[in-house]
């Protein structure tokens, strides 16, 4: 069986990672209904996929990414229009799945990956929709990663390093003590200097999930990387929004420093009674901030490090 498996990966090199984009698409279906109805308080198993008319979606018209483009992204029921976010969220956790077969050291690492790079995108959206992230997937993650760990030290071994699973669920757990006291930290000294609340209880839960996934080294990476790409994302929104004008449903290009503040900073201009004027999530860019580390800068991360102790403990 194995050696059959392997024979399949040296004679057909795409199909393992075509498996690993289809297996992301199909599980980005899930993750669209768990976006939508986690935060409705509705099951995420009963009823099957409905349209907002009432009518449940046929099998044929709900495939991955392929069902929106062929129905045009319209119902076929009631030619209700679907968002374009349904097929995108598939198409991220395909190459979000390709991406943990392709970088992870072996097959139970990569199905962890799976795992949290699932239960991120939930936070994400969720987050994005609703400013907060349920319980289930940022303690939920918290509690997998040190569990996976103990089981999986493929998690925390960076750079080809080998660990036993105890040194795996020591990495996992300072990671997760790590993650949580910088946030907090960073939190409580954010709320001084800004006078409001600056980040919430469900980015320092997250941030455990993080450093249980990710060990110490990520969580820093996933906190400062985390604060640049949201800087970024929501730096261009704001140009793109001004730039745009109208189309884009924001304000009307102007040059008054109060209007660039308004299209820069969403929800600045919203009267959400529970949410503090100009806040906005931070989980998603804690997620974009893990993942990039997980899959892709942990070994650059890792090096980094080890040359800054070695500068302090030179005679080690
Ligand atoms: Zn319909």
């Amino acid at each position: 069986m194995k050696e059959a498996l392997l024979t399949m990966a040296r004679t057909m090199p795409w199909y393992f990672p075509t498996v690993a984009f289809i297996f992301g698409a199909c599980i980005g279906s899930f993750l669209n209904v768990c976006i939508y109805r986690i935060p409705a308080g509705k099951s995420v198993t009963r009823p099957g996929s409905r349209c907002v008319c009432g009518k449940a979606i046929a099998w044929y018209d709900n495939i991955p990414i392929l069902g929106w483009f062929i129905l045009r992204g319209r119902a076929r029921c009631c030619g209700q229009a679907f968002s374009f976010r349904y097929p995108a969220v598939e198409i991220l956790t395909g190459a979000l799945f390709l991406a943990c077969w392709l970088r992870a050291p072996d097959l139970p690492t990569a199905l962890a990956w799976m795992l949290f790079t699932s239960m991120l995108i939930c936070a994400t959206f969720i987050d994005l929709d609703t400013m907060t992230i349920p319980d289930r997937f940022s303690v939920g993650g918290f509690v997998a990663g040190i569990v996976l760990s103990a089981f999986i030290p493929g998690l925390h071994s960076v750079d080809g390093l080998r660990l036993t699973g105890f040194e795996s669920l020591l990495s996992s757990i300072q990671g997760a003590f790590i993650g949580t006291a910088l946030i907090y930290w960073i939190m409580i000294v954010a709320e001084i200097a800004l006078r409001r609340p600056a980040m919430g209880e469900g980015d320092v839960k997250l941030m455990g999930a993080i450093g249980a996934f990710c060990g110490w080294q990520g969580a820093v990476f996933a906190l400062f990387g985390g604060a640049v790409l949201g800087t970024v994302a929501v730096v261009s929104w704001g140009l793109t929004k001004l730039i745009l004008g109208k189309g884009l449903g924001g304000l009307p290009p102007g040059d008054n420093a109060e209007e660039l503040a308004k299209a820069v900073l969403p929800g600045a201009a919203g009267g959400d009674d529970d949410v503090p004027e100009g806040a906005m999530p931070f989980g998603p860019a804690l997620a974009g901030g893990a993942l990039l580390y997980m899959l892709l800068a942990s070994g650059y991360v890792s090096d980094y490090f080890s040359q800054i102790s070695w500068l302090f403990l030179r005679n080690r």
